[in-house]
Formats: C-alpha cells, structure tokens, sequence
C-alpha cells in the first residue's frame, strides 16, 4: 500500500509517498508561501499519486487532537496567511482520503522512534532548529500532545552576558525561537545562518541557548535519546558545543554514564537525515490507518 506524508515547515514543504516499510517512493519540495499554492502542488501531486491516506506533520500552533471539531487547524501561527487554516478539511475534500495531522516534531519524533535514532527506547525527544524551534516528545511509548501540544521553542531562556540581542518572537520577544531560531541567527548577526563564519560568538551562543532547551528537557522528561535537527544543526561545529555546554550547565548533576561518558551518543543529529520529518509523517498515517 502507498500512504502520502506532508511535512509543513516555516521555510519549505516537503510531500511525497511512502509504503509500509517507511521507504519514501518519491517526494517533492516546494517553499511555504500561501496556503493556496501549498495546496494547489500538493494537491495535484496525489492526484497523481493516489494513496490510502495522508499523515501531516506541521508546523504550529496546531490542533492535533483527533475528535476535536478543528482537528487539524493551525491558530496561532505567527504566518498570517496560514491562520485558521485546516490541513484536514482541505486535503480531505479535494483529495477524500483520511488526513492525521500532528506537529511537525512530533511526527519526526515518532519517525525516529520507529525507523531512526530512538530505535528501542521508550523516551525521546526530537529538537527542530530550523525557521523555528520546537520538540516532539515521545514518553513511555507515546507522542505527548497533552492540553494544546508541547511548545518548547517559547522556553524562556536564560540570557548569554554578551548578548544584547531583543529577539524576534511575536509573542514573548527574547524566548528560544526569538534568541536561537534562523531568522534570529540572521536578524542578530545581518546574515543568514548558512553564511554566518564557523567559528566564533555566534555558534557558542546558539549553543548556550539549545543547552538550556536540552538540559530543560532532560531535566523533566529524562529521555533516553535526545535527536537535534533543522536546517540550524547543519552547522557541523553546532553539535559538539551543545553537547558539552549540556555537560556544563548540569555541572555533574544528571549522573549517568549516557551523560557523563558518551553524550555524543546520547545527544545525537536524526539518524533519517532531512527526511526525518517526510518519514515521520509517513509514521503517523501508517500508525492510524493500522490501528483504525
Ligand atoms: P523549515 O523551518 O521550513 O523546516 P529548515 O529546518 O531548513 O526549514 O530551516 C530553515 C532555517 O534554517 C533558515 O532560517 C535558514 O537560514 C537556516 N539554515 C538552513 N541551513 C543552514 C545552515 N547550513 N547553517 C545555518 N543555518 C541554516
Ligand atoms: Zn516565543
């Protein structure tokens, strides 16, 4: 059987088809303007290439809570024209398939879960630095959504001395996503993140900032694997500076040898590369389609 995935991001959307294995068959990219042309691409690839259903994964605010009479509406997304739009009801009537939605780091977290990283643990969680920051968690076996469904790219942070930077959220100005996302890369530095030097400053304070997320995050949740993705961690000198400003910021008191002796096991990039967000999506329809 072949099952359509869409991952929805603030930069570009990736959708193609999948089968039951997790192998993605073919897939496309295109750049997140409006939901109209989002569609009208999307759309015409299915036609195309019919499937059994259709698993989102989302950037958000969204509701992903499956009896819920919005059940896949975005709310309150700094894009405005994205605003109120429903993934469910617009693929389901031009497409009449079943639509699962869930954000698009819960999906990539289930996605690694299944097939990547997290293979065999119970707790995990995926990090996202892209155009914005956010975390899927998977406990005891399962994505949490609770109330809405976590947000960790608004932890507040604490500040880096050196920075004097405002930050960029709409809503709560100098949070993670304001201090730590890409577009807060390029706004505090006047250049894009892909072009910003290797070294320096600037990589040693996302650092400080995607620490504090993990720490938090180990913190509350104990996971067994931590997985960073997003166009931010493709920086390769990123990685190896949150690993060891986690060491530092815990100063000893996580005591584990995961942590202590081989955190570069633990803190870890996603094991499905940059289809870790298509594949989870396929993850999420394979999930409800089987079990319904
Ligand atoms: P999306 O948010 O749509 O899922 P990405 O995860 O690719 O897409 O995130 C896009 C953001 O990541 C942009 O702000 C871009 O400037 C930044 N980015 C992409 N590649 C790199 C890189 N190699 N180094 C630093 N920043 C990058
Ligand atoms: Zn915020």
């Amino acid at each position: 059987m072949v099952y359509g995935a869409i991952e929805a991001g603030g930069t570009k959307i990736l959708f193609g088809v999948g089968d039951d294995n997790g192998r993605i068959l073919d897939y496309r990219t295109i750049i997140t303007t409006t939901p109209a042309a989002a569609m009208s691409s999307i759309c015409e690839f299915f036609k195309r290439n019919p499937v059994e259903g259709i698993g989102v994964g989302s950037f958000g605010p969204v509701d992903v809570h499956l009896t819920s009479p919005t059940y896949g509406q975005l709310t309150t997304t700094p894009k405005i024209p994205w605003q109120q739009f429903n993934w469910v009801h617009h693929l389901r009537e031009r497409l009449d398939v079943p639509v699962y939605v869930d954000t698009d780091v819960n999906a990539a977290a289930l996605g690694e879960s299944r097939w990547g990283a997290a293979v065999g643990f119970r707790n995990s969680v995926y990090i996202t630095v892209g155009t914005g920051v956010g975390a899927g968690i998977i406990a005891e076996g399962r994505v949490v959504h609770g109330l809405i469904h976590p947000e960790v790219g608004h932890l507040l942070v604490r500040k880096h001395p050196n920075d004097s930077f405002e930050g960029i959220c709409p809503f709560h100005q100098d949070c993670l996503e304001g201090l730590a996302s890409g577009p807060a890369l390029a706004e505090r530095w006047g250049v894009k993140g892909e072009h910003l030097a290797e070294h320096g400053i600037a990589w040693d304070m996302e650092a400080y900032y995607l620490a504090q997320a993990v720490v938090s995050l180990m913190l509350i949740l104990s996971p067994e694997k931590v997985i960073m993705g997003g166009g931010v961690m493709n920086q390769p000198q990123l990685m190896p500076k949150i690993r060891s400003q986690v060491v530092h910021l815990l100063q000893g008191y996580l005591c584990h040898p995961q942590i202590t002796e081989r955190i570069d096991d633990y803190v870890v990039p996603p094991a499905l590369g940059h289809l870790a967000g298509l594949k989870g999506a396929l993850a999420l329809v394979l999930e409800r389609c089987s079990s319904s």
